[in-house]
């Protein structure tokens, strides 16, 4: 049961199916949690995923490769293991992975959050002997707002434009969602680098409300502007007085140019990764993603194991946060 999944160079390795779970390196067999691109790279030879999955994909790689398209709670086998996704609430399309094998549920999560969040599938609680969780925001101090109430913080400011900076792909889409809805007298204007993958999105029936595309010498001649930008973007405007900037995301170390603080996030926090545990009782949980260190001590001399499974796991933390940034480089 502890071998189930192990890290090699390519990434996590499933022995018993030969699969890897969002590898790194090219592999023959690879199962995508999400479009992100620390979890999904050019190349593999079968992608198995869900269909925004390989939509954003394709639009990101092209076709190159045989893609495999599964829909949420449907049974499918790679080698002796039977696999079925489930939504995980971090992006559209985004899935946890169940697969079976010997009688024994074993659980990754990938990115997720279960937080309310209608630019996505809502996260479905899954039973599972053996969990790998994703661990970004596993300390006590992470507990992320409301994000509702965050959004609605930007009515506080009139007479100037406000630029949000967001990643290009999942972010961008649900920050141009709540803040057409929860903004109304504003305009929400989108960067031309998150306007393919807001189309994306409309095309599988999830509505972002009212929304344009940047033009040129809209920004003069309005002051009552949203603007949602990439991170590259925002950055460039650090030292800009013309805007009211804001970084939507949970990390703190992005909040350096910041005139606002919008915390919203798109990784459980530390109550809700408790709350996963919980329901699901699990006999081993293996950390993945960020420091698993403050779960293992919570956890300690309890039944339940907390195993940190990839001893690089500060490395593979920054690795994560940078992703913020070569999603649009691999886009561009
Ligand atoms: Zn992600
Ligand atoms: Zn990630």
């Amino acid at each position: 049961m502890h071998n189930f999944l192990s890290f090699d160079t390519r990434g996590l390795y499933c022995r018993a199916g030969g699969f890897y779970l969002d590898p790194r390196l090219i592999v023959n067999h690879a199962i995508i949690s999400h479009a992100h691109s620390d979890h999904a790279v050019r190349g593999n030879k079968n992608v198995y995923c869900t269909a925004p999955t390989a939509a954003f994909m394709k639009k990101k790689f092209g076709s190159k490769g045989e893609y495999h398209v599964k829909d949420y709670g449907a049974k499918f086998n790679i080698g002796e293991v039977s696999i079925t996704l489930f939504p995980a609430g971090h992006m559209l399309g985004s899935a946890q992975v169940l697969m079976e094998f010997e009688g024994v549920k074993y659980l990754y999560t990938g990115d997720f959050k279960t937080v309310a969040d209608t630019s996505c599938e809502p996260f479905h609680f899954v039973k599972a002997d053996v969990l790998y969780t994703e661990t970004t925001f596993a300390k006590p101090s992470f507990a992320h707002p409301d994000p509702e109430q965050e959004i609605s913080k930007l009515n506080n400011y009139s007479g100037i434009n406000i630029l949000i900076g967001a990643y290009s792909l999942g972010k961008a889409q649900r920050i141009t969602q709540l803040a057409a809805q929860h903004c109304p007298g504003k305009k929400v204007v989108v960067h031309s680098e998150s306007v393919p993958f807001h189309k994306i999105y409309e095309s599988f029936g999830y509505s972002l409300g009212n929304w344009v595309r940047y033009e040129k010498n809209l920004l003069k001649e309005n002051d009552n502007i949203i603007y949602v930008v990439p991170p590259s973007v925002y950055f460039k405007h650090a030292d800009s007085k013309k805007f009211l900037k804001t970084f939507a995301t949970g990390w703190k170390q992005f909040y350096r140019s910041n005139d606002l603080r919008l915390t919203i996030s798109d990784h459980a926090d530390w109550r809700e990764l408790h709350a996963l545990i919980a329901y699901m009782k699990p006999k081993t949980v293996f950390t993945l993603h960020g420091d698993g260190s403050r779960l293992k001590k919570f956890f300690a001399g309890q039944a339940m194991n907390v195993v940190m499974l990839n001893g690089k796991q500060k490395e593979e933390s920054k690795q994560h946060s940078l992703s913020l940034f070569s999603d649009e480089n691999t886009f561009r």
